[in-house]
């Protein structure tokens, strides 16, 4: 595959500096989210041409063991990750592949499988989102949160963003968020909002920050709610009381990863305005070592993505 882009994520952060170490071996190449051109094909690939435009999801699958043969690929214990793209070339099991449209541009598509795609997996296949349930999405900003409020109102929910910047507001109800959160630091909304409710709460959180957002997205929680796990941004540990759960009757739901299924839906949606994904900046690969900076800093809305066929500069 000739790569066309490759998203710069967090999680490479943490593959370069050491922090992150499952499935990382040696010699690496960074870079999972990629987009790019069919070159070549070997033997048995049967799904896609040369010259196909493809994105990619985080793994391939064996689509054989029992995981792969019930829905349940990404926790296919085969399963080869995909990495390589900060490359102008890379080589991909055809599993781990989707095909986008012509119109599509490649920074766009790279970041899908990561964003859009694993924010489908959490609204529709695990929280299962009905019209006119109350969705609270934390890390509304982010790159999984972002397409989950867009997911969530499509899905005809009525839409609660939580972020800790108040500038970031506007952007948000204008992706569709009925209500914006702002959470400033020590402060907890959860009750207030339960309260807001009528002392009923959310029916679904769809939390990508982890252990920081937990206690008052816990809180805003309505009886019989269903929580999602889609991120952890640091190694802080959540402490509650059991009782806490089982007198909510509350449903803990992990989210991990993206399946082919979700990935071409996401593609779809994509296509169709549904999911927009903010596209920070498209670097070339020269400039890899600033990538990482601004990943890092956070300071960018939007994601930052790599074109090792740009030349050049490219700062807006
Ligand atoms: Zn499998």
């Amino acid at each position: 595959m000739k790569v066309g882009a490759c998203g710069v994520s967090y999680r490479d952060v943490v593959e370069r500096n050491g922090t992150y170490r499952r499935d990382v071996t040696f010699p690496s190449i960074l870079g999972i989210e990629i987009a790019g051109t069919v070159e070549a094909i070997g033997g048995g690939v049967e799904r896609f041409a040369v010259g196909d435009r493809v994105c990619t999801k985080a793994f391939s699958s064996c689509g054989q063991c029992r995981y792969c043969r019930t829905g349940r690929e990404t926790t296919c214990r085969q399963r080869r990750v995909v990495k390589g793209g900060y490359a102008q070339y890379v080589a991909l099991a055809q599993d781990a592949a989707v095909a986008i449209p012509n119109d599509m541009p490649f920074e766009v598509a790279c970041v899908l499988g990561p964003g859009a795609g694993v924010a489908l997996n959490a609204v529709r296949d695990t929280a299962h989102v009905q019209v006119g349930e109350a969705v609270l999405v934390t890390g509304a900003t982010g790159g999984v949160g972002f397409p989950a409020v867009q997911i969530a109102r499509h899905a005809g929910a009525i839409v609660y963003a939580v972020t800790r910047s108040e500038t970031k507001a506007d952007a948000l109800r204008e992706a569709g968020a009925h209500h914006v959160v702002i959470q400033r630091v020590g402060e907890n909304y959860g009750r207030e909002l339960r309260d807001m409710l009528g002392g009923e709460g959310v029916d679904v959180v769809i939390d990508t920050v982890g252990s920081q957002a937990f206690q008052p997205a816990f809180d805003a929680l309505a009886p019989h709610g269903r929580y999602c796990f889609v991120g952890q941004l640091t190694d802080q540990e959540i402490s509650i009381n059991p009782a806490r759960i089982f007198f909510k009757r509350a449903q803990l739901l992990g989210v991990g990863s993206v399946s082919r299924a979700q990935l071409e839906d996401a593609v779809k949606m994509a296509a169709a305005g549904i999911v927009t994904p903010r596209i920070a900046r498209v670097m070339p690969l020269a400039d890899v070592a600033e990538a990482h900076f601004l990943v890092e800093a956070a300071t960018e809305t939007g994601r930052i993505v790599l074109a090792p066929w740009k030349e050049g500069e490219d700062r807006q």
